[in-house]
C-alpha cells in the first residue's frame, strides 16, 4: 500500500468557492453553509496552478481525464466573477492545452442568462440538483425559510434547457421518495433530462439521521425492499420505453455485466481509497483527499481531516508525505481488506466511500454500510435480474 509521487493521478478536483448555501436542505451535510467566506483570487489561481501542473499532456501515456468541479455549498454565490478569473487563469496557466473538464453541480437558483452564456462559450457540464416532482422535491429541499424550492430549481432547469444545454440531474432518493418511482420516472421524461444520477439520504457530516437506515433488522429489510422495489419499476418502465434518458447508476452496471467481474478491477479504479485519485479544496485552501464529504471533518473538529493547503504546495502529489494523509490511508486500506475478504460484490465496488464507513461506523477500518447495501449489493442485483430477464438495452437504444 505504499504509492510514490509519479503513481499520483489527480482526476477530480472539487472546489468549494464558499460553504454558503442559499438552501438549507434537510439531509444536507455541511456544518458550515451559512458561513458566506468566498474563496480568494490566490486560492483560485494556486488551485488552476496545480491543477495544471498535476495534469499529464494529453498525448503522455497513462494521461487521465481531469475534471475540475465547483461543488457545495451552492458555487454560484461566487459570482460569474470568479469563474471568469478561473477561466483567465487556465488561459495563463495551461499553455500545453491539456485536457481539463469544466463542470458545477448546482441547485440552479442562481442561473440566469449571463451565465449560460459563460457557460456555453467556455463548455461547462452543468449538474442540477433536484428532487423529481414538486411534492417530492419540497419535503427536503428547502430555503432557510422552510420553503420548497421546487419553482425555482426548476426555472433554472428550464433556462438551461431554452439554452440547449442538457439536463443533468442528481436526484437524492430518501425513504418517502422511493414510493413513487412511476411519478419520478415520468417527471424525468416530461422534463426532457438526458441523464439521471442518484444519491441516497445518507448519514455524513452533520445530517446524522438517514431516512434509508433502520433502527433494527426488520426496519432495515424494509427499507431494502422499498429500494429494491423502486429500483425495479424504474428500470422496467425506462428499459419498456427504450431508455429515453442515461441513467448514471444502470450504465454503470451494464458496463461491469458486459466485463465481467474479472475484467473491472483493470478498468475501474476506486478514486475514494486511492490517495490524492480526488481532491477537495475548501474556500481558505485546505485540502482533503479520499472522499470528498471528508472535507467537512468531524463534529468535533472541522479540520480533522485536512492533509495541507493549496498555497503551499505545487502539485497535489507534493501532499503524499503529510502524515494526516499516510494515516487516513493505512485505515482506509485496512477497510478495503476487509470489504475484499467478506463481500461478494468487491470486484464491483472494490470497497465503497471511506466517508460512509467513517460517519456511519466512527472507523474507515470497517466494511458494509447502509449505502453499499442499497446502491452497491441491492442495485446490482436488480439490474443482471433485469439483464437477464429482458437482454442488455444496448440492444435498444442505448
Ligand atoms: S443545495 Fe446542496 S449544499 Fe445546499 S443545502 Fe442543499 S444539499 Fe446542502
Ligand atoms: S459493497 Fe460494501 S461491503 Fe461490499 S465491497 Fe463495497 S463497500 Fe465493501
Amino acid at each position: 500500500m505504499t504509492m510514490s509521487a509519479a503513481s499520483v493521478r489527480t482526476q477530480l478536483i472539487l472546489l468549494q468557492p464558499t460553504a454558503f448555501c442559499n438552501l438549507n436542505c434537510n439531509y444536507c451535510y455541511l456544518p458550515d453553509r451559512q458561513n458566506s467566506t468566498l474563496m480568494s483570487d490566490e486560492v483560485l489561481e494556486a488551485a488552476i496552478k496545480c491543477t495544471v501542473n498535476s495534469t499529464l499532456a494529453t498525448n503522455e501515456e497513462d494521461s487521465v481525464d481531469t475534471t475540475l468541479l465547483w461543488h457545495s455549498g451552492e458555487p454560484l454565490v461566487a459570482k460569474l466573477a470568479h469563474y471568469e478569473k478561473a477561466v483567465s487563469y487556465l488561459k495563463q496557466y495551461n499553455i500545453e492545452n491539456k485536457d481539463i473538464v469544466l463542470a458545477i453541480q448546482t441547485n440552479a437558483i442562481l442561473l440566469n442568462q449571463s451565465w449560460c452564456d459563460f457557460f456555453l462559450e467556455n463548455q461547462f457540464r452543468i449538474a442540477v440538483s433536484i428532487d423529481g416532482p414538486e411534492h417530492i422535491h419540497n419535503k427536503n429541499r428547502v430555503g432557510w425559510d422552510n420553503k420548497g424550492s421546487f419553482s425555482k430549481v426548476m426555472r433554472g432547469c428550464e433556462l438551461l434547457k431554452k439554452n440547449n444545454m442538457g439536463l443533468f440531474c442528481i436526484t437524492v432518493l430518501t425513504r418517502s421518495s422511493l414510493e413513487h418511482p412511476n411519478e419520478l420516472y415520468d417527471f424525468y421524461k416530461e422534463h426532457e433530462f438526458y441523464r439521471v444520477g442518484f444519491n441516497i439520504d445518507e448519514i455524513i457530516g452533520v445530517n446524522q439521521r438517514s431516512s434509508m437506515k433502520g433502527s433494527d433488522t426488520r426496519e432495515q429489510d424494509e427499507a431494502i425492499a422499498t429500494y429494491r422495489h423502486f429500483m425495479e419499476t424504474f428500470y422496467q418502465r425506462w428499459y419498456d420505453d427504450g431508455c429515453p434518458f442515461q441513467v448514471r447508476e444502470f450504465d454503470h452496471l451494464h458496463q461491469v455485466i458486459k466485463m465481467g467481474p474479472e475484467c473491472i478491477a483493470d478498468h475501474y479504479n476506486n478514486l475514494s481509497s486511492t490517495p490524492l485519485s480526488s481532491v477537495a479544496i475548501a474556500a481558505d485552501g485546505d485540502i482533503t483527499t479520499f472522499s470528498p464529504e471528508l472535507a467537512t471533518g468531524t463534529l468535533a473538529d472541522p479540520k480533522a481531516f485536512v492533509v495541507g493547503n493549496i498555497l503551499n504546495i505545487k502539485q497535489f502529489s507534493d501532499l503524499l508525505p503529510n502524515h494526516n494523509l499516510q494515516q487516513l490511508y493505512r485505515d482506509i486500506f485496512k477497510g478495503q481488506e476487509l470489504c475484499a475478504k467478506e463481500c461478494d460484490y468487491y470486484a464491483i465496488c472494490q470497497g465503497g466511500e471511506p466517508c460512509d464507513k467513517f460517519y456511519e461506523h466512527g472507523t474507515f477500518a470497517a466494511s458494509s454500510t447502509t449505502d453499499c447495501t442499497l446502491s452497491v449489493r441491492t442495485l446490482t442485483d436488480v439490474v443482471l435480474k433485469k439483464v437477464i430477464e429482458n437482454g442488455s438495452p444496448t440492444q435498444q437504444t442505448l
